[in-house]
């Protein structure tokens, strides 16, 4: 069975992304930052679909935990031939009141983790001639957003990044994509004050808010050979906002 890992499989998008994953038979390794029992819970539903399932503690920012983790997933269940880089944080604010620290952590976790964990995966999907990547990007990344500079840029940088291993890895059987959502409702956009919800409302057409599910399903189908001839591509899920 092939093995997925999910960066920030613990919760919200990711955790709907792991268990679907799971579905579809992949054994699933998912890392998280530091909230254990959502770990565990998520792996319990993905053992429900009758495959292995592990979680390990590793921040995606820091290239030894990173390491320790494709080493540890290799050993208990084979190199990683599905990669999802979704691990992601916010720490929003306006330019002039942003600090360096909140600028670094966002770029350092969304960015740079994507950056070591594609890094860190590329060479068993070379050795295997394949293997599926997919980064989780923002709208934001494509648009901006007034309050989220360092987020923005982090997600713009996903972009650039995707779309460069694309044109490098084409040619071994590896396709690299993004998936850019809009407004979905998670543990990072419940603690935004509800005008600000209201305002997003007003701009998506289809008149509701993205469930994980909705990402999932495009990230499932970006992680199968049903997606071979897609890559360098960036998928919004916005409700068309
Ligand atoms: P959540 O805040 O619900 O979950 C974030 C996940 O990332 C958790 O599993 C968390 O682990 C993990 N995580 C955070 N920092 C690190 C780190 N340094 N190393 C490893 N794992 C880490 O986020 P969402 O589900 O809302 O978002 C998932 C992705 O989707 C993110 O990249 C986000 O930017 C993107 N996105 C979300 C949108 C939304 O509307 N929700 C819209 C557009 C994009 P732990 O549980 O231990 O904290």
């Amino acid at each position: 069975m092939s093995v997925a890992l999910v960066t920030g499989g613990s919760r919200g998008i990711g955790r709907v992304i792991s268990e679907k994953l799971a579905r579809q038979g992949f054994n699933v390794a998912i890392c998280y930052s530091g909230n254990e029992s959502a770990a565990q819970d998520t792996i319990s539903e993905c053992k429900k679909y009758g495959v292995q399932a592990m979680f390990i503690k590793a921040d995606v920012s820091n290239e030894a935990d990173v390491k320790n983790m494709f080493d540890e997933v290799k050993d208990l269940m084979g190199p990683v031939e599905v990669l999802v880089n979704n691990a992601g944080i916010t720490k929003d604010g306006l330019l002039l009141r942003m600090s360096e620290e909140d600028y670094d952590a966002v770029v350092d976790t969304n960015l740079k983790g994507t950056f070591l964990c594609t890094k860190a995966a590329i060479k068993d999907m070379m050795k295997a001639r394949k293997g599926k990547i997919v980064n989780i990007t923002s709208i934001v990344g494509v648009n901006g957003n007034a309050g989220q500079s360092n987020y923005a840029a982090s997600k713009a940088g996903i972009i650039g990044f995707t779309k460069s291993v694309a044109r490098e890895y084409g040619s071994k059987g590896i396709t690299v994509n993004a998936v850019a959502p809009g407004f979905i409702q998670t543990a990072m956009t419940d603690k935004l004050p509800e005008n600000v919800k209201e305002d997003y409302l007003k701009q998506i057409p289809v008149g509701r808010f993205g469930s994980p599910e909705d990402v999932a399903n495009v990230v499932e189908f970006l992680a199968s050979e049903r997606s071979d001839y897609v890559t360098g591509q960036v998928i919004e899920v916005t409700g068309g906002m």
